[in-house]
């Protein structure tokens, strides 16, 4: 187990994507839930660590953050939350703007959202952000004490440092690039996401 910074852990290495464990007094939740072929790995890893899991946590409704997530949760006593914007894609109503996402979203089952969460809503100490534009409902977790970002796919960390994932992929580029400048400007500490390793930044001051 990889405590990244305090209450957040890495989780197991997956093919696709990088998923979190964020552990405080009152909680313990996974953070994305990978492919949907990821969710055995996922499930030993957990049993291993010895962790009782209250919730699965999808930063937002792809299918490499997704996964299984209601079969994962369920099998181990828990549950699924997932941001209140997102509902429509999570629940397959919606149909994507842009056509790798309308692919994809053929791909998708529904997933069952037990808890649906609005901006302000806190999380094992963690508050939930709206942060659109990659999805319509996708959320990031910001941590303000110690500026510890868990974000999903709004941002992506490339050799260089965050940026931006490929507008291609982003429903609205515009509301992407507001919510990225968002994260930012709180200058995370830490900046954990979907994709790529953690990026740690040590405060100037
Ligand atoms: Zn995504």
């Amino acid at each position: 187990m990889v405590e990244l910074v305090p209450g957040v852990f890495a989780g197991p290495r997956l093919r696709q994507s990088n998923c979190y464990l964020v552990h405080d007094k009152t909680l313990t939740v996974l953070v994305d839930a990978g492919m949907p072929s990821d969710r055995q790995e996922i499930s030993r890893w957990l049993s291993e660590s010895g962790w009782r899991l209250d919730a699965v946590v999808l930063t937002h409704g792809d299918v490499d953050h997704r996964g299984q997530a209601a079969q994962l949760a369920s099998a181990l006593g828990a549950q699924v939350w997932a941001g209140s914007e997102e509902r429509s894609f999570l629940e397959g109503a919606l149909r994507p703007r842009r056509l790798v996402r309308r692919v994809m979203a053929q791909l998708m089952r529904p997933v069952a959202v037990d808890r649906w969460l609005d901006p302000g809503a806190e999380v094992a100490g963690f508050a939930v952000w709206h942060t659109p534009g990659h999805t319509a409902g996708h959320l990031s977790l910001v941590r303000l004490a110690d500026r510890v970002v868990i974000a999903g796919d709004a941002l992506v960390v490339g050799r260089q440092g965050p940026i931006m994932p490929r507008s291609w992929l982003n429903e609205d580029q515009e509301q992407a690039r507001a919510s990225a400048t968002r994260l930012m400007a709180i200058g995370p500490s830490w900046l954990l996401t979907g994709h790529g390793p953690p990026w740690h930044q040590p405060r100037a001051d």
